[in-house]
C-alpha cells in the first residue's frame, strides 16, 4: 500500500529485480491518487466515459467510479506530489552529495524522457493522451516541463 493505493509488482525469486507495470510504479511513488466523490461527481458533469487509467477500459461514470475489468478506482496524477519531491531533493542537497548522484539523474532524465516522448505522435504533435485522466495529467506535465527545458 502506498497512502490509500494498493499497487502490485512481480519480486524476481532468484534477487534479480523486480517488474512493476507504470500505472502501478505511479501508484507506489505517490504520483496519482483515487479521485474524492466530489471530484467524481464533478467530473460526471463533464464526462460520462472515462479510459481506465491502468487497462485502458471504458469506464461509464454514470453507474461506476471503479474500472469493472481491473477494479481500479478512477484516478488522476497527484499535481502535489512533484513538488513534495523537488522540496525532498532540496533538503537532500543540502546534505553530503552522493558521488553516485550525477549518473543517478542522468539515468533519472533518461527514463523522463522516455515517459513524455510516449506522447507525441509519430508527426511531432503533443498532446495525444489516450488512456485517461492519469496519461493527460501527466501528459500536461510534460507540455509544462518542456516549456522550461526547450
Ligand atoms: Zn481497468
Amino acid at each position: 500500500m502506498a497512502r490509500s493505493m494498493r499497487f502490485t509488482y512481480w519480486r524476481c525469486d532468484a534477487e534479480g529485480g523486480k517488474f512493476i507495470s507504470f500505472f502501478d510504479f505511479l501508484k507506489e511513488k505517490s504520483f496519482i491518487h483515487p479521485l474524492s466523490p466530489d471530484q467524481i461527481n464533478e467530473l460526471r458533469q463533464n464526462v460520462r466515459v472515462i479510459d481506465c487509467s491502468n487497462c485502458g477500459a471504458p469506464i461509464d461514470l454514470e453507474r461506476n467510479s471503479i474500472c469493472s475489468f481491473c477494479h481500479s478506482p478512477v484516478a488522476m496524477l497527484d499535481m502535489q506530489q512533484p513538488q513534495r519531491l523537488i522540496a525532498e531533493l532540496q533538503q537532500a542537497a543540502s546534505k553530503p552529495v552522493d558521488p553516485m548522484l550525477p549518473a543517478n539523474l542522468a539515468m533519472a532524465t533518461l527514463d523522463a524522457d522516455r515517459v513524455f516522448a510516449a506522447f507525441h505522435d509519430d508527426d511531432g504533435r503533443r498532446g495525444s493522451s489516450p488512456g485517461g485522466l492519469v496519461q493527460s495529467g501527466l501528459a500536461a506535465v510534460g507540455r509544462w516541463v518542456e516549456k522550461f527545458v526547450i
